[in-house]
């Protein structure tokens, strides 16, 4: 049977002043709309207790097996409101898979399609004022599910209790330099994921183990760290929140294949689709780092992009490593096609392009 959810009004919302505040300056991941949604799973019984509630701090024991043992899994996709002001999501169906999977890997259960995107359209529903309005640049309303092993136990075991939530938060440019190209870190010392392990699931653990080459990477002034394959440290895999993207010089998109080590980006695989609309042949396959050292220098390299849903597309600048560097390709805003695929993009997401491959979802 399906979720319902049932709606328990704030008594105290944001006044109209203050969300308007909010709006012109949301930043990314600092403000949070009114309400959440919420289910509880418990074994034996499915997927129930379907509410829409106040956003506010969440009661779990000390012992909740989240705390201790990370079984855990979240989402990120945006709703953007159109020029009547209609608000639609992108493939939200892709996020409900790519959730499916990673309940799958982390021996939560899987929430079925139609519930998560029930559990959107009732969010949005109730804090539709949230969601920012067209033409205010980059703007939208990030939505994030998450669900966690919220049974009470300490034992190491698929908990019996879980539950899921939607929390949803106004959102501008998530790099705030704009297109402005981001330096690369090569993280040799930390790896975060191997062979076997999690790194195809969208779950806590990635992130937090992303942090420390995260940090290297910010010690020695760059913006971000791109992480190789773990057994061999030749391949390139992503960086910590994003896939990554090279153009070359005879119109290849290339990107790394999905390993299992590899977050399925929604946004990549996106692109890759939108590449032959754009004269360009996306090749998924193993790509070693030297051919990024290498191909910037000789020219068979012309651009490098990040992507990602909160970024969209970034261009990326210099790659360092320990006792090296390769230089940008990207000047000050990136190249040609980085910024042709970033507005492609961006032209079916806030519908002022024709959505031909049928992306969107009204909410
Ligand atoms: N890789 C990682 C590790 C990520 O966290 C994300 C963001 N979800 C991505 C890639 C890009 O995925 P998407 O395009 O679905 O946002």
């Amino acid at each position: 049977m399906s979720l319902s959810f049932t709606l328990e009004r704030r008594p105290d919302p944001a006044g109209e002043q203050r969300r308007a505040e909010i709006l012109a300056d949301p930043g990314f991941g600092v403000h949070f709309t009114d309400h959440m949604a919420s289910a509880t799973w418990t074994r034996g019984e499915d997927w129930h207790d379907g509410r829409i509630h106040p956003y506010g701090p969440i009661t779990i024991m000390p012992s909740a097996a989240v705390l201790h043992y990370a079984q855990e899994i979240f989402e990120g996709l945006k709703a953007y409101r159109h020029e009547d002001g209609s608000v639609w999501s992108f493939r939200p169906e892709a996020n409900a898979e790519r959730m499916q999977r990673s309940a799958r890997r982390l021996a939560l259960p899987e929430l079925p399609t139609d519930d998560f995107l029930a559990s959107l359209k009732a969010l949005v529903e109730v804090d539709q004022a949230w969601v920012p309005a067209y033409g205010t640049g980059e703007t939208s309303l990030y939505l994030r599910p998450f669900m966690y092993a919220s049974e009470a136990f300490l034992g190491v075991r698929p908990a019996a209790e879980v539950t899921y939530s939607v929390i949803a938060s106004p959102a501008g440019a998530y790099f705030s330099g704009g297109l402005k190209p981001v330096t690369l870190w090569i993280s040799q010392h930390f790896a975060r994921a191997g062979a076997g392990g999690t790194g195809a699931a969208k779950t806590g653990g990635n992130y937090a183990s992303s942090l420390a080459g995260q940090l290297e990477g910010i010690e020695h002034g760059c913006d971000q760290a791109v992480f190789l394959d773990s057994a061999t440290q030749t391949y390139i895999e992503e960086l910590g929140g994003m896939n990554l993207f090279l153009v070359t010089d005879d119109h290849r998109l290339v990107t790394p294949e999905l390993t299992g080590t590899i977050l399925e980006g929604v946004t990549r695989s996106s692109i890759l689709e939108l590449a032959k609309d754009l004269g360009l042949e996306p090749e998924e396959r193993r790509v070693p780092i030297e051919e990024w050292q290498e191909g910037v220098r000789d020219g068979s390299i012309r651009e490098i992009f990040a992507c990602g849903t909160a970024a969209v597309v970034t261009p990326v600048g210099e790659l360092r490593w320990e006792g090296g560097s390769a230089p940008s390709t990207a000047g000050d805003e990136g190249g040609e096609v980085t910024r042709a695929i970033r507005t492609a993009l961006l032209d079916v997401q806030y519908g002022r392009a024709e959505d031909t491959h049928g992306w969107l979802t009204r909410l």
